[in-house]
């Protein structure tokens, strides 16, 4: 060994041990080469964890009208038709195989009466789709695909930042990186990296990502020569927290609207009405008698405007603060109490009960929770 750095090789070389990585570094082992995965915190810590709603799937368990023609629909509309339609399409088609591969692998998700893979409803969709594990859907899955991987034989190093990636002249030969415990070097040598390093949430100052989404990957690739596609279009989610200060921009999953939650401004008016736009029109509800029996009885076409797609939510709750009808800390009101029974929201939403219980000392199964925009998630990447 090196004095001032220590080295490793493998064939296939991962970077990131969310979802996206240890996925890969699985189908690499599979494939019979020398797999490693690295990553800048604990394995089992990823971004991937923080996952709470679930995985959208067409699967067709709650309604069996749903399959990936609806789900691609869907996803072009949600995205203007700004989108890459072979991605789109992929994903759709895509996406039940693997929600069905990880209940294969140990994974337990919530039943339907039938024992079913239960799915639940979520902005954009036009059906319940959402595969999910209460509002811990992300911890299943990263638990999953770890006791996977890690059966797999694969090495893993963990608490190793990745800064720079190496090549021989025009190819990648490995990359370079440094231990967190004690800032040395180290150096990986191989003929693949994949990176797998997460999202951007951290440029902005109101996130619901964590410390890892410093774009760390995306940056990588640009100093190694690739090409960056759509970094302009960032997600904002339209609930996060807002109150108090220390806790703004942590996330409140969609599946509180998907549950029953609704949304109201400073003088208790539901504002979505308001904003429906042409595009959505014929299937969203545009009256609240119509909207809430959409919540009672799903069989109803027309949905609730406060399940439209994100970046609508979002821009209609920035509008109403703008318009001075926000709540006192800049945000509106989301409510699920008057709709569900306390012990429905616990069962369905522990995470949000205990969130807000503990960080607000907000108890959402009798008063309304305080939210607006946070930023989430990024399409853009490296053009592949
Ligand atoms: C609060 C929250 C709730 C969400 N809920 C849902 C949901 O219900 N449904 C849904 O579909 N999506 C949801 N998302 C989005 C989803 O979680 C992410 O899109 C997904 O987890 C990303 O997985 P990933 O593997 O790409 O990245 P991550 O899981 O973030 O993994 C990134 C990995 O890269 C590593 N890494 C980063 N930089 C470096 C470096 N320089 N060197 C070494 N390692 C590095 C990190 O340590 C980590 O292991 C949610 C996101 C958040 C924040």
């Amino acid at each position: 060994m090196d004095e001032r750095y220590e080295t490793h090789e493998c064939d296939v070389l991962v970077v990131g041990a969310g979802g996206a990585g240890l996925r890969a570094a699985i189908e690499a082992s599979a494939q019979g080469v020398r797999t490693a995965l690295v990553c800048k915190s604990l394995l089992g810590k990823a971004h991937t964890v923080m996952a709470e709603g679930g995985i959208a799937a067409a699967l067709g368990n709650v309604w069996p009208e749903d399959n990936w023609k609806v789900h691609f629909r869907d996803t072009m509309r949600g995205g203007k038709l700004l989108n890459n339609w072979r991605m789109a399409q992929i994903h759709a088609q895509e996406a039940p195989a693997r929600v069905l591969e990880l209940e294969e692998w140990g994974a337990l998700f919530d039943r339907t009466r039938d024992g079913l893979i239960l799915q639940r409803d979520f902005g954009g969709h036009r059906y319940a789709r959402l595969a999910h594990v209460g509002d811990r859907t992300g911890l299943e899955m990263i638990r999953t695909l770890q006791n996977h991987a890690v059966h797999k034989g694969i090495d893993v190093y963990m608490e190793c930042t990745i800064q720079r990636l190496l090549k021989d002249g025009d190819r990648i030969a490995g990359a370079i990186g440094y231990w967190r415990e004690n800032g040395r070097f180290v150096v990986f040598k191989a003929p693949a990296v994949v990176l797998a390093t997460g999202g951007i949430g951290k440029v902005y100052k109101i996130t619901s990502n964590s410390w890892e989404y410093t774009g760390d990957g995306i940056g990588l690739a640009l100093q190694a020569g690739a090409d960056l596609i759509d970094m302009e279009m960032v997600q904002f989610h339209p609930t996060g927290m807002v109150w108090p200060p220390s806790v703004r921009g942590i996330l409140v999953t969609e599946s509180v609207r998907g549950d029953g939650g609704t949304l109201r401004n400073a003088s208790g008016e539901r504002f979505m009405f308001n904003y429906i736009p042409e595009f959505f029109r014929t299937e969203t509800a545009d009256n609240e008698k119509e909207a809430d029996a959409w919540y009672e009885d799903k069989r109803n076409n027309r949905r609730t405007p406060d399940l439209l797609p994100r970046d609508e939510v979002a821009r209609a709750i920035n509008a109403e603060v703008k318009a001075g009808r926000g709540s006192e800390h800049g945000g509106v009101f989301l409510d699920i109490a008057s709709r569900r029974p306390a012990d429905y929201i616990k069962k369905r939403l522990p995470s949000m009960y205990h969130q807000f219980r503990e960080l607000a000392d907000v108890d959402i199964t009798s008063a309304a929770m305080e939210v607006g925009p946070t930023c989430h998630y990024v399409m853009g990447g490296v053009r592949v």
